[in-house]
């Protein structure tokens, strides 16, 4: 019996693809600067939630613990921060004197760059992870753009970088991978490969089993042969949801670019000593890389290891 087709002739364009027509009209240096004004600003967002979403996760895990443990719920504003504190409210303001910031002092790069790093009340050092989140964020987005084109991929594809770079900032600040990031990312990659954009939904599946399991191996035979954790459960779950969205095959070449970005990164700050030898380095931010060279480049590696050729 065939299946009635919901659309009539000539009405076969859903909202959705005429929108996509309408920006494949415009030029295609207009698209991409549109994309890396909405990366900036998704960036700034980013910065938010790289800020705040420690804080808010570590509050909900108090009133958790006072909950089970049957005591009075806990006094939020004990950490410093308003008893309101969300993702939106309040409005941001400088750590170090609670100077609210103006609109002109919230552009993204530009303020920063105006007020040089500093705060324009206290003249605090305001972090060079700011400007940095942003452009990254910006330049994933040009970057899906460029790669993918006007489309529901590049847009996909901008979800999964814009997660990366938030996990990440805060993998490098707090060593956490938060659950609360890593499984919905894993989720979102099995749904958008649904229809295979990225990848089939088979490899997409075996790549979240495959890709968990391959560090919790590692994990487990440290553990078992040095007594150490070498890597936290973060990272499995991350690499789960990487493999979830890049497929299966994509996982030695991410964890290959990981390793070797990490081993370079720790000689280099232990050399340097920035960093001790048995310090340990927050794996996330160097699978967030593998898995951003694999989503616009491909899989490179494979072929220089591919035997006669
Ligand atoms: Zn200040």
């Amino acid at each position: 019996m065939p299946v009635p087709i919901l659309s009539a002739p000539g009405a076969s364009s859903p909202f959705s693809a005429a929108f996509l027509d309408a920006l494949g009209a415009l030029p295609f240096g207009v698209l991409v600067g549109f994309a890396i004004a909405i990366g900036l600003v998704v960036g700034s967002f980013l910065n938010v939630v790289v800020h705040r979403l420690p804080i808010m996760l570590e509050r909900a895990w108090r009133a958790d613990v006072a909950e089970s443990l049957g005591t009075p719920a806990p006094a939020f504003e004990d950490d410093g921060f308003p008893a309101r504190y969300n993702l939106c409210l309040p409005r941001s303001a400088c750590p170090h004197c609670g100077h609210v910031l103006r609109a002109w002092e919230n552009i993204p790069v530009l303020s920063w760059l105006a007020l040089r790093g500093r705060c324009s009340h206290c003249h605090a050092r305001v972090s060079v992870r700011y400007p940095l989140v942003e452009l990254l964020s910006a330049a994933c987005a040009a970057a899906a753009l460029i790669a993918f084109g006007p489309s529901g991929k590049a847009l996909a594809a901008f979800v999964l970088c814009a997660v990366l770079i938030a996990a990440s900032a805060i993998d490098l600040q707090r060593q956490m991978l938060y659950d609360e990031l890593t499984q919905p990312l894993l989720w979102a990659g099995l749904i958008v490969n649904f229809e295979g954009t990225f990848t089939g939904l088979e490899e997409a599946v075996i790549g979240a089993i495959a890709g968990y399991l391959a560090l919790w191996c590692v994990y487990w035979v440290f553990r078992l042969l040095r007594g150490v954790e070498g890597m936290g459960h973060g990272d499995f779950k991350l690499l789960a949801a990487l493999g979830a969205w890049l497929g299966w095959s994509a996982l030695p070449q991410i964890v290959v670019i990981a390793a070797l970005a990490g081993a370079i990164v720790g000689v280099a700050a232990t050399v340097s000593g920035r960093m001790r030898f048995e310090e340990p380095l927050p794996f996330g931010p160097y699978l967030a890389a593998g898995a951003l060279v694999t989503l616009f480049a491909g899989t490179p590696l494979y072929g220089v290891f591919a035997w006669g050729g």
